[in-house]
């Protein structure tokens, strides 16, 4: 598998935010989003064994691992592999949304769409980045979620941020919005607390 990075943390955004994971950060994406803040996940990576990223799962005293990118489904046949030898562990994943999800693997699927032209997949949350870059804003949201008749407790909305200030600014923003729809404000947990640091 193409690896780029493998660190223990907390999960800073969503549903499960707060939640101590294994993050497991595969390299390569599907998309090009102007506003990505991983850039440095879409190419490159190391080459590293199904066996040998299940025995490091195994070793890690964390229950959680949160399948991250880039796009993790990219991989789909190994990450799945993978899960299978790591099956006491919860294993999450974060998607683009652009690729179907193998089913009976993840104990919890973030779909996180980066555009609003198609169909949502079936998740436990959807998680929708919103900024002066992004391809929507949180009305957009709004009529998109209205019409696919998404759960409002599904939805979260998260400021598109690469420092603490954006972070907070950006929130302040979306405050309303949630009230207002019942969705969730989605922190970014590690760039309120750490800013523009990798591998947090
Ligand atoms: S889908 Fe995610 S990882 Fe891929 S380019 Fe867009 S923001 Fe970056």
């Amino acid at each position: 598998m193409r690896v780029c990075e493998i660190f223990e943390s907390l999960q800073g955004e969503g549903a499960l935010a707060g939640r101590p994971m294994l993050f497991v950060r595969l390299s390569g994406c599907n998309l090009a989003c102007p506003w990505c803040d991983t850039p440095y996940a879409q190419e490159g990576g190391r080459d590293m064994s199904v066996g040998e990223i299940a025995r490091l799962i195994a070793a890690s005293r964390l229950r959680y691992v949160c399948w991250t990118g880039g796009e993790p489904l990219l991989q789909a046949g190994e990450l799945q592999a993978v899960a299978t030898k790591t099956a006491d562990k919860r294993h999450c994943l974060e998607t683009n949304a652009t690729l179907p999800v193998p089913a009976g693997v993840f104990y919890h699927v973030t779909a996180s769409p980066k555009s609003l032209a198609t169909a949502p997949p079936p998740a436990d949350a959807y998680k929708f980045v919103i900024g002066a870059q992004t391809a929507y804003d949180a009305e957009g949201v709004r009529s998109y979620a209205q019409r696919y008749g998404l759960p409002p407790d599904k939805v979260f909305l998260q400021p598109q941020c690469t420092e603490a200030e954006e972070a907070l600014e950006g929130s302040r923003r979306l405050w309303d919005i949630c009230v207002r729809e019942g969705f969730s404000l989605s922190p970014r947990l590690h760039t309120l607390l750490f800013g523009n640091t990798r591998g947090i």
